[in-house]
């Protein structure tokens, strides 16, 4: 199995009510080696009863502390997930210099002041507009803002959306899709695998297969893995199938990080 789970909330994140401790109790519960407490920073978001906003100041020396009560235990990193919006650049920037973060995931669940989820970003457009839409703004915003170490969740725009067929048909979208993987790679980013795609119905782990094994064709080699939970039971889930996928696709190792810089670790 994968011991590493890079992606992983708690109570700092609007939509999580579980203390860190807990999420770290379950995480050496279940025999895993490393996590990366990924909380959620997304400046601007437009629900203003959810403001998913972490101050670096209260949440890093908090997580350091306990990075160091349970350091015979698990290696506990601290990062978090920031939400991409054209509008929130410079803050975004910001940001990533107020604390020595050992790992940034750069998501999208905003478009310009839309919600992915909740269904406001997709009314009134096909789906086509929709997912094209999506592609495009990562395409733009990787050129705008590229502090962060692995795209989040990169096919995420099939997730909600009220279309009766939500499936991402991979050969619609394949030159975009290209021209991002091939902008990641160059910045030295990466993707992650995430496994809360099986959570959320859609069948398969993000990204779909054709996307990772694009990826690897490419010559990307930053891959991280991440459960998304925002519960102790999710804590791994799926990290099996999660390393049966690599394997399939031609992985030989995942991604960790330590201070922003990657290191390799053999899954096989
Ligand atoms: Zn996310
Ligand atoms: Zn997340």
């Amino acid at each position: 199995m994968i011991l590493y789970d890079y992606h992983l909330h708690t109570n700092f994140s609007s939509d999580c009510d579980i203390l860190p401790e807990e999420m770290i109790k379950s995480a050496i519960n279940k025999g895993l080696k490393e996590i990366a407490v990924t909380d959620h920073m997304d400046f601007l978001y437009p629900d203003k009863n959810m403001p998913f906003t972490i101050i670096p100041s209260e949440y890093y020396p908090y997580l350091y502390e306990l990075k160091e009560k349970y350091m015979d235990k698990i290696n506990i990193k601290i990062g978090a997930e920031l939400g991409y919006q054209d509008t929130a650049v410079d803050m975004l920037n910001n940001f990533c210099k107020e604390a020595p973060f050992d790992f940034l995931i750069c998501s999208i669940h905003t478009i310009s002041g839309l919600e992915l989820y909740g269904d406001s970003y997709y009314k009134g457009k096909t789906k086509e507009e929709a997912f094209y839409g999506y592609f495009s703004y990562i395409k733009e915003g990787i050129k705008l803002f590229s502090d962060f170490d692995v795209f989040g969740h990169i096919d995420y725009v099939n997730r909600y959306g009220g279309y009766s067929d939500k499936s991402l048909e991979y050969e619609k979208y394949k030159d975009i899709i290209d021209d991002i993987l091939k902008m990641l790679i160059e910045r030295d980013k990466g993707i992650e695998l995430n496994t809360s795609g099986i959570r959320y119905n859609l069948g398969y782990i993000h990204p779909k297969i054709e996307i990772l094994k694009r990826y690897k064709e490419l010559g990307g080699r930053i891959i991280t893995v991440g459960s998304d939970s925002h519960k102790p039971s999710d804590i791994g889930f799926k990290f099996d199938d999660a390393r049966k996928l690599l394997i399939e696709t031609g992985f030989d190792k995942i991604t960790v990080f330590e201070k922003r810089k990657p290191e390799f670790i053999k899954i096989i």
